[in-house]
């Protein structure tokens, strides 16, 4: 669906009018090209708490990209020791010194804050942006990098957990379809890093911002990895896969290398056949809740030769106050939302047809984070959805499955048109982006975590939403 207040905004005439009477311009986000050879193209400045662990791993990582150009900041006292760390890996960062006159632009600010141990120490994060933050051009990327707090004890867990409101902070200062992430790194992990890396650097992150992922140590090996074509091999199912969300996670996925399996509800099987068409997958028409279904899946992903990635994305809502809510409006979301799901799941694992190594990824929503007017049945299912991800991210652990979730904001979909007029413009720019997302900015997000790049990536729950203000 398009966004006409924004087309209007970026119109010479519009930008003009608007500026002049003071109302925000949407910027149009810069997104994933087809063909795209580097994952982020520009100038990343890259910073380093004293002590700290990942830098190695930031800079290994930006040599897989070809057109960022890395640097330094001249000023601060570790400069030299991070060119020497950078040039072990074969990246020649330059040395950039901020003044007021200068002015160049940032892609990119990565700061490497594993080595912050005490509240005082948090100063680091100050002096290395500060200098730069006014820096950033359109469309870049600010990743704070830190030591997940969990693990920690005493006055460093406590400093650890500032991070987490030094990035959202920064994420409602910066502009311009700029974003921010903070990703805590077990110590031992560092080598993890590679794939958040590539996803929140890159133009595949557009409309994610302000998230907080932690990385555990797992044993794959990004030297040794296709980045251009990271589902090569795959098998994907993808629920409700015929329009909206679900069609754009099922192309994605497809892009990304993956044989897709598309499923829906047997009166959607026109829709259906024309995304499995388009990415030369395959269909299964299927109601998710109906009491065959989990062996139905299991027997389809057995003659695929075995699933590697389950993609629970098929939801509805029925939306009334709870005192006007009738009892089948309640039982269809909760059926659909979250029962249906950990059935299948359970069949699956249980036979082996989601093997080790497998990946679940599904969809909740901001109702399940911040609730909403109309939808506690919504809310509910979508809050469990959540519960799902920490349940079984541990009881899957020692399978190598990883579980997790994607939270999507307002997304510009059937779904969201569906919304009258006032209420879809205030949910639409209630966020630091002033827009909503487009469904492949989920699908993104959803091919990251299916990735066997995300191996050290379980348990977590990233917002898809501009960073919006509801339940942020
Ligand atoms: P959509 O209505 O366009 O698509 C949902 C699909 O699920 C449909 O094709 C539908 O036929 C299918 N489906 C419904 N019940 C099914 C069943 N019993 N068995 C099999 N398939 C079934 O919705 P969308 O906007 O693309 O949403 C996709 C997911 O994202 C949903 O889980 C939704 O709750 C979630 N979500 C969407 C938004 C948004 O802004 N659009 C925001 C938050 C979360």
């Amino acid at each position: 669906m398009s966004d006409t207040y924004q087309t209007i905004a970026n119109s010479p005439m519009g930008k003009a009018l608007f500026n002049a009477i003071n109302l925000p311009i949407p910027v149009i986000l810069e997104r994933w090209q087809p063909g795209q050879k580097s994952f982020i193209s520009g100038r990343v400045l890259v910073g380093a708490a004293p002590g700290s662990s990942a830098v190695d791993t930031v800079f290994a990582t930006l040599k897989g990209a070809p057109e960022a150009q890395p640097a330094v900041l001249a000023n601060t006292g570790n400069a030299s020791d991070l060119q020497k760390q950078a040039a072990a890996v074969g990246v020649s960062a330059d040395n950039y010194t901020a003044t007021k006159e200068d002015d160049s632009k940032f892609k990119a600010l990565v700061f490497d804050a594993t080595g912050i141990e005490t509240p005082e120490q948090l100063k680091a994060l100050w002096e290395f942006f500060h200098p730069v933050i006014k820096k950033l051009d359109k469309c870049a990327r600010v990743l704070v990098i830190g030591r997940t707090p969990e693990t920690l004890g005493g006055a460093a867990r406590v400093a650890q957990r500032g991070l987490e409101g030094f990035t959202r902070s920064v994420g409602k200062e910066i502009k311009r379809g700029s974003t921010v992430q903070l990703v805590y790194c077990d110590a031992g992990a560092e080598s993890q890093l590679a794939a958040p890396l590539h996803f929140f650097l890159s133009p595949k992150s557009a409309y994610v911002s302000a998230q907080v992922v932690r990385v555990g140590a797992s044993g794959f090996d990004a030297d040794a990895f296709d980045w251009d074509k990271p589902l090569a091999g795959k098998k994907a199912l993808v629920t409700g896969g015929s329009r909206g969300i679900g069609a754009s996670i099922a192309r994605v996925l497809a892009r990304d290398g993956a044989e897709v399996t598309v499923l829906d509800i047997p009166p959607m099987a026109e829709d259906l056949n024309k995304v499995a068409e388009e990415i030369q997958g395959q269909t299964l028409e299927l109601d998710i809740t109906s009491d065959e279904a989990p062996r139905v899946i299991a027997e389809a992903a057995r003659k695929m030769g075995g699933l590697d990635i389950l993609v629970h994305n098929a939801g509805v809502t029925r939306d009334k106050m709870l005192g006007n809510m009738p009892e089948n409006f309640w039982d269809m979301v909760l059926n659909i939302n979250i029962a249906s799901q950990l059935r299948i799941n359970e069949q699956l694992v249980a036979d082996g047809a989601l093997g080790d190594g497998g990946r679940i990824v599904s969809i909740s929503s901001i109702a399940g984070i911040a609730g909403n007017l109309g939808q506690t049945n919504y809310g509910t299912s979508k809050a469990a959805v959540i519960g799902m991800i920490d349940t079984y991210s541990e009881e899957y652990a020692d399978k190598g499955i990883t579980v997790n979730a994607v939270a999507p904001g307002f997304i510009e979909t059937q779904m969201t048109a569906a919304i009258p007029f006032t209420i879809r413009e205030a949910g639409r720019r209630m966020n630091t982006m002033n827009q909503g997302g487009q469904p492949v900015d989920v699908a993104e997000t959803i091919a990251f975590f299916a990735s066997p790049a995300a191996q050290g990536l379980s348990g977590n729950v990233v917002r898809v939403c501009g960073q919006m203000m509801l339940g942020a």
